[in-house]
């Protein structure tokens, strides 16, 4: 094949010199160079129908996520870059380039947009580091028909949603993120696959979403109430559950309704355990 895809490093340097672009910090931008692991992460995302992607850069997962899907809806903040993406992907009629904050968009109103007219809506981005986890618990709250949300984050925050209960990066996140999904690491991603190299290393993460996931509780306030949890880690559950309340004869009872026992941590708890904690309060 003459064409060269836009992961390529030698493209994406042509198309970064072409509009005399530079990767902004402030936008968390640190594009892809890696042909291999683009086209695996968009292959592996579960994409055969409509696929959202935030922050296309300069288009080379974006170029993948045209190739194996039937629609992909990209939101990017930085205004320099649509007339950029009109260029590079000009051969894929399929990608629709939305110039806007993502955290600003209805979500729940695009999936179900997307869901009427391709059947299934996925989530597949290489997140700016800066708002990784305020995007994805807008997805987490809003996105309850994304079965499949498939990210590159900082290594160190995929450590903490795949951890299980005992691993030292067990905490909050790992509670939150397991409620409602499975989560699990794809691969790990050296620095070298990006221009400019971030300073710390990445991982591609699934989350399936849980279909026992139960969405009768008040997400927010119970996730506050995991937070609570493990707030101070080396204090026992009891400690932590009796700060939240303000009252310690209910947090024993409480904790001890669950069929858990106080002196246990909040780390050695799974998110069912620490689930059943809340709804006996
Ligand atoms: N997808 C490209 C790649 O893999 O080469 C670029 C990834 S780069 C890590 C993150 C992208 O997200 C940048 O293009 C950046 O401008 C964009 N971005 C940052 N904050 C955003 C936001 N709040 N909403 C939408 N896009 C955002």
């Amino acid at each position: 094949m003459d064409k060269k895809f836009i992961s390529t490093p030698s493209r994406t340097k042509e198309i970064l010199e072409t509009f005399g672009l530079r990767a902004k910090k402030g936008f968390g931008q640190n594009f892809l160079v890696d042909p291999i692991i683009v086209e695996r992460a968009a292959r592996e995302s579960h994409c055969q129908g409509a696929v959202i992607e935030i922050g296309p850069g300069i288009g080379s997962l974006t170029e993948q996520l045209a190739i194996y899907s039937r629609h992909v809806t990209a939101y990017e903040i930085d205004p320099d870059l649509p007339e950029v993406l009109a260029e590079t992907l000009k051969d894929y009629d399929n990608v629709e380039v939305i110039l806007q904050d993502f955290m600003d968009i209805d979500l729940g109103e695009k999936v179900k947009e997307l869901k009427e007219k391709y059947g299934s809506v996925v989530v597949c981005s290489n997140l700016p580091y800066y708002i990784t986890t305020p995007i994805l618990f807008k997805i987490f709250e809003q996105g309850k028909d994304i079965p499949y949300i498939t990210v590159m984050v900082q290594k160190e925050v995929g450590d903490r949603f795949a951890a299980s209960p005992n691993d030292p990066q067990y905490g909050a996140l790992s509670v939150e993120g397991q409620y409602l999904y499975d989560v699990k690491k794809l691969f790990n991603v050296p620095g070298r696959s990006f221009n400019p190299s971030p300073d710390v290393d990445s991982a591609i993460i699934q989350f399936r979403r849980r279909e026992d996931a139960d969405l009768s509780i008040d997400l927010e306030k119970f996730f506050a109430f995991v937070r609570a949890c493990f707030k101070q880690r080396r204090k026992t559950i009891y400690n932590n559950v009796k700060d939240y309340t303000g009252n310690a004869g209910q947090a024993k009872a409480a904790i001890e309704k669950a069929g858990l026992k106080p002196g246990q941590r909040a780390q050695e708890l799974t998110a069912a355990e620490i689930k059943r904690i809340y709804l006996s309060l």
